[in-house]
């Protein structure tokens, strides 16, 4: 992928944030990247104009990145498949809702030897009670590898360039230099393993405890319950690599996909905020989405479901109960005023 006269083509299925390092990244290492990175944008129209025109033009996500400059080198496309044509590495970042439409759309129009890197939270539910990767609906739709970048990277800040740390997981040794190229900055470090199945897994999990850690400061607690929730969120995270990744390797939870990105998103995230405000009036979650996040999608409610479509019919729901709880609550099914009360007779304490 490297090198020869050929540089790589970068192009870049929404997520603007990290639009701005790659799209820098590339202007830095002509010799390596093609310097212009599509970027596929759900076409909507903002104050009476096409934001694909905005970015175009004033080089902002005025919509989802207000107040950050993006690079030029950075295009802006309503359509999907023109975004795509010709890459040679595809980046995907949309909410994991999506991903399936996405890559329909792209199925057949892609390079054979392109390299896909998904920064997506979630789960796909499989027929037969089971759930798949994000990354594989991507592996097997579009028939090309793909890695998986997670870390504690709340994107706007992130965008304002304040020091973090993602991890990237890869399943073909060979991509790593060239993705560690494509991700890095001087505010952006990355550490690359081989295990590409927990780093993605832990990026879908910790976004259910999230919720979680939202409930607990919706219902008053303090810090000593929000610690005890991210500890028990955090075994069920291991737990469930355990049962169903038993390949899965434990220092992976040390890297920034693992404990970082779980306490990032337990203080900072959308989750943490919709599930407090959840318990505090009483709204659905769809509605206080729709309210609160312009235009942005939770992860959270939908993974707990996805995992819970999975426990449910493997017998399993008691064994995660912290994750059983919060979908349940998500979904009605349970009052909120009894999450703890689920929590007391965790595994973790027997
Ligand atoms: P978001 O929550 O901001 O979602 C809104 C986006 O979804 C909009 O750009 C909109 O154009 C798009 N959209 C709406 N309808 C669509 C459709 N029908 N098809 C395709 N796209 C549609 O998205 P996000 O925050 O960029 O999250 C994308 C992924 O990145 C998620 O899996 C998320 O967990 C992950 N992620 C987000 C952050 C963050 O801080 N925002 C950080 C790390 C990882
Ligand atoms: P939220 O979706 O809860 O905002 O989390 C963002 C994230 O994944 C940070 O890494
Ligand atoms: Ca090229």
């Amino acid at each position: 992928l490297t090198g020869g006269s050929t540089s790589n083509s970068i192009r870049h299925i929404r997520g603007s944030a990290i639009a701005k390092i790659v799209g820098n990244n590339v202007l830095a290492m002509p010799d390596k990247f093609d310097t212009e990175v599509r970027m596929w944008v759900f076409e909507e129209t903002v104050n009476g104009r096409k934001l694909t025109e905005i970015i175009n033009n004033d080089h902002e996500n005025v919509k989802y990145l207000p107040g950050i400059a993006l690079p030029k080198s950075v295009i802006a496309i309503p359509d999907v498949k023109e975004s795509a044509e010709g890459a040679d590495i595809l980046i995907f970042v949309l909410p994991h809702q999506f991903v399936r439409g996405v890559c329909k759309q792209l199925e057949g129009k892609v390079k054979k030897e392109a390299i896909a890197v998904s920064l997506i939270k979630g789960f796909d539910v499989a027929e037969g009670g089971g759930i798949l990767l994000i990354s594989d609906v991507i592996r097997e739709m579009l028939k090309i590898p793909c890695a998986a970048l997670m870390g504690a990277n709340i994107a706007n800040e992130v965008a304002k360039e304040n020091y973090c740390e993602a991890t990237i997981g890869i399943r073909v040794k060979e991509h790593g230099a060239i993705l560690k190229d494509v991700f890095q900055a001087e505010y952006f470090r990355i550490v690359v393993c081989d295990d590409e199945t927990t780093v993605e897994v832990c990026g879908a999990l910790k976004n259910i405890v999230a919720v979680g850690a939202g409930f607990a400061d919706g219902l008053g607690y303090g810090d000593n319950t929000k610690a005890a929730v991210i500890r028990l969120g955090l075994m069920e995270m291991i737990e469930f690599c355990r049962v169903f990744y038993p390949d899965s390797n434990q220092s992976t939870f040390l890297e920034s996909c693992g404990i970082a990105d779980l306490v990032t998103t337990c203080y900072g995230g959308r989750n943490r905020k919709v599930a407090e405000a959840f318990v505090k009036t009483g709204k659905s979650i769809e509605e206080l989405e729709k309210e609160m996040l312009n235009g942005q999608k939770l992860q959270g409610p939908p993974t707990a479901f996805e995992v819970n479509y999975m426990l449910k019919n493997k017998k399993m729901e008691d064994r995660f109960p912290l994750f059983t709880a919060i979908h349940n609550i998500c979904k009605g099914n349970l009052d909120v005023k009894k999450f703890m009360d689920c929590l007391k007779n965790h595994p973790e304490h027997m």
